[in-house]
């Protein structure tokens, strides 16, 4: 049911999937924290069955390794310890940022704070260097983080910058500002730290296309957004994102909307192909989480071919 959305030239099957030394396949993905899955985010049609971490955390990682990902960027992560373990089996090493003030601290039974992680392939990368970040809005931290790793392809010596973040959430004039000031923190500690290499910036931005911080990001350095470059050129990028990115049924209502994106040096790579996601028909009435699909938000899966080197 997995599909790759083809461009350019054509990727292999992901199933056996072994990427090329000048190209890395990532894969953004905001995991549902365990503690909020089950205790704060109310989602009215997911059985209790289905969010058992005894059940789901198989789901998980069943969903991240049949991609053969080389880098792994999630958010709300508060098992990193077990996915540190079970990745590390699969040839990945990890990183973890917490979330200063993280929401889990406050339910009961929590598996301690949520934040964002990067993985990547060991024998494909050396970590240059990890920097973490709590997001700050008009100089004042905010409980929002960013991780980011410097990898060097080992067979090329070709460096990539990757950063994921988790951006403040909820909806209104006031967050959609505070989203925009983080993104633009989030900016300068990108052009601290990533120096001119290329960047892959992806995460859970908590923000749709039409929010100032969309436009922001794509206005700085050179990035693009992956999924809306897979898309009909004569449009803007924010009228070339997909329908959603994330799909459930709260007890307040039903949510399906884009707000989880890639952003990539457009100078300096190609999308070569990007995962399609499930349609409504896959997922089922009920939307997601449910037992095939472990997260609200739905993984999105990039493949780039590195140019100019
Ligand atoms: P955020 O606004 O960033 O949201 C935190 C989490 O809530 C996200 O993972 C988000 O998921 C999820 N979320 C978004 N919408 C909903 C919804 N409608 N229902 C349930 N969950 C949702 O919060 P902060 O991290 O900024 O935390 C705010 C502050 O609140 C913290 O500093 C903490 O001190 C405080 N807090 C206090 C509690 C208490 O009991 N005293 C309880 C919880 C928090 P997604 O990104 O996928 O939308
Ligand atoms: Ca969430």
């Amino acid at each position: 049911s997995a599909n790759f959305h083809k461009l350019n030239s054509v990727s292999k099957a992901y199933s056996d999937y072994v990427s090329g030394a000048y190209n890395v396949r990532i894969l953004q993905w905001n995991i549902l924290s365990q503690a909020l899955g089950v205790m704060n985010d109310n989602f009215a049609r997911c059985p209790d069955s289905a969010l058992d971490w005894n059940f789901r955390r198989y789901r998980i990682v069943e969903e991240i390794v049949q991609y053969c990902p080389d880098v792994i960027c999630l958010q709300e992560v508060d098992h990193f310890n077990f996915l540190k373990h079970v990745l590390g089996t699969q040839g990945y090493e990890g990183m973890f940022f917490p979330k200063p003030d993280s929401p889990c601290f406050y339910i009961e039974g929590n598996n301690g704070p949520d934040g964002c992680a990067i993985f990547y392939r060991k024998n494909k990368f050396d970590l240059v260097k990890n920097e973490n970040k709590v997001l700050e809005i008009w100089r004042i931290q905010s409980n929002q983080v960013a991780v980011m790793a410097v990898l060097r392809i080992r067979e090329t010596g070709q460096e990539v910058c990757v950063v994921t973040t988790h951006l403040k959430a909820r909806e209104g004039a006031l967050l959609s500002t505070l989203r925009n000031e983080q993104g633009k923190d989030l900016l300068q500690f990108i052009g601290y730290n990533c120096g001119n290499r290329p960047i892959i910036l992806c995460g859970d931005f908590n923000a749709e296309p039409t929010e100032p911080v969309y436009e922001t990001i794509l206005n700085s350095m050179d990035f693009s957004s992956a999924y809306a470059s897979c898309n009909v050129a004569d449009l803007r990028s924010a009228d070339r994102e997909p329908p959603y990115t994330t799909w459930k049924i709260r007890e307040e209502g039903e949510v399906c909307h884009t707000i989880d994106y890639i952003f990539y040096s457009r100078d300096a790579m190609e999308v070569e192909a990007v995962l399609d996601f499930p349609s409504g028909e896959d997922i089922g009435q009920d939307r997601v989480p449910s037992y095939l699909y472990p997260s609200d938000h739905f993984s999105l899966v990039c493949d780039f071919r590195l140019t100019n080197t």
